[in-house]
């Protein structure tokens, strides 16, 4: 973030604002815990502050400090609304096109407040008055802690501040393992566990939640895995029956596109899953190395997010889906057997 951004947000900072702070659509570890911190600093600062998301998220995110705050535009239509018809700023944090608020984005595009975009993901859209976008980022909640800094309020950051940008720099690095976590990354974290991140509850609290349904779920999954070895590509799907049928609740699939690349000389991963009631294919992608996700997401399936993972959907059936995939992939077939693990 240059000179000239930092000083722009700490003049729109320098009296009491009311603000709202939008995370992307289902979000993830990454969107809720760098909103939320985002949330208590701003209100420690003395502006009123609240955390609006597009829709629900899943159970293992609901022990972090601040989410009995958090208003649901879905659940809590009206009072969400308000919020939002109030708010002279807006903090959009971990997406960079409007589209992706769901339900929300004719009200955000409607919009008279200032917009602050905060995100890592490639190709920023140009809603926002102020964009700090850097697709270097491990998280969005490396670049929330770096706001902070740069705002020289690093020793404003309180526990319950830590444990919520933890979190989400741990989700979005797959716990510390990705190519975008850097020295520093380790090092914020590092400064984080002395401000009272409790990394070891963290790690349990989000990752240690199986229930014998969701295993249940990922046996399906693996089972009707199909692997693609010349194009080293493993594709899986999981229909809304197969679903239904092991009691699927919100985040249940999360991580079952990473069992593919675990296999040998595999680098591209694809996981279909149907969602009847919103009449689509949510579509997630990981790849391992230069085979760039993003752009095949947002070619194929009106998607995107980064290099190495990104998401998409499709509105035709699941059969389509795959058929159009298989065939897309022509296309890639050559870069696809070039690559190396
Ligand atoms: P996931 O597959 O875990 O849902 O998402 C992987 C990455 O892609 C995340 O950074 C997420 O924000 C992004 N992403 C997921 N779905 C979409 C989508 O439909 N459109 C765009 N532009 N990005 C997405
Ligand atoms: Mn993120």
């Amino acid at each position: 973030m240059n000179f000239e951004k930092i000083k722009a947000v700490r003049e729109l900072l320098s009296s009491p604002q009311k603000i709202v702070i939008v995370p992307h659509k289902n979000p993830d570890g990454d969107a809720i815990g760098s909103s939320l911190a985002l949330c208590f600093y701003l209100n420690g600062k003395g502006h009123s502050a609240a955390v609006v998301v597009p829709n629900d998220f899943p159970k293992f995110l609901k022990w972090l400090p601040g989410n009995d705050e958090v208003l649901n535009f879905e659940k809590q239509n009206s009072r969400a609304k308000e919020k939002l018809e109030e708010a002279n700023l807006i903090f959009t944090l971990d997406f960079n096109h409007l589209g992706r608020s769901g339900q929300m984005t004719p009200l955000l595009e409607g919009s008279k407040a200032i917009f602050v975009m905060i995100d890592h993901h490639q190709e920023p859209g140009d809603y926002a008055q102020i964009t700090y976008s850097d697709v270097n980022m491990s998280s969005t909640c490396e670049m929330v802690y770096n706001l902070i800094e740069y705002l020289g309020d690093r020793d404003a950051i309180t526990p319950e501040m830590a444990n919520c940008i933890y979190t989400g720099i741990m989700t979005d690095t797959g716990s510390f393992k990705y190519s975008s976590t850097t020295s520093r990354t380790h090092r914020i974290a590092a400064d984080l566990i002395d401000k009272g991140a409790d990394n070891t509850s963290i790690h349990n609290l989000v990752f240690d939640t199986n229930t014998p349904s969701r295993l249940h779920l990922l046996g399906c999954a693996l089972k009707n895995m199909v692997i693609l070895e010349d194009y080293q590509t493993v594709y899986i799907t999981l229909s809304q029956e197969e679903l239904n049928l092991y009691g699927y609740q919100k985040g249940d699939t999360e991580g079952f596109v990473n069992y593919g690349l675990t296999l040998d000389g595999i680098c591209f991963a694809v996981i279909f899953i149907e969602n009847k009631e919103e009449g689509i294919i949510k579509i997630s992608l990981r790849s391992e190395g230069n085979f760039s996700v993003n752009e095949f997401a947002r070619k194929h399936f009106n998607g995107g997010g980064h290099m190495n993972a990104a998401g998409g959907k499709s509105d035709v059936s699941m059969e389509q889906t795959v058929s159009n995939f298989l065939e897309s992939l022509e296309e890639y077939k050559t870069e696809l057997t070039q690559l190396v693990r």
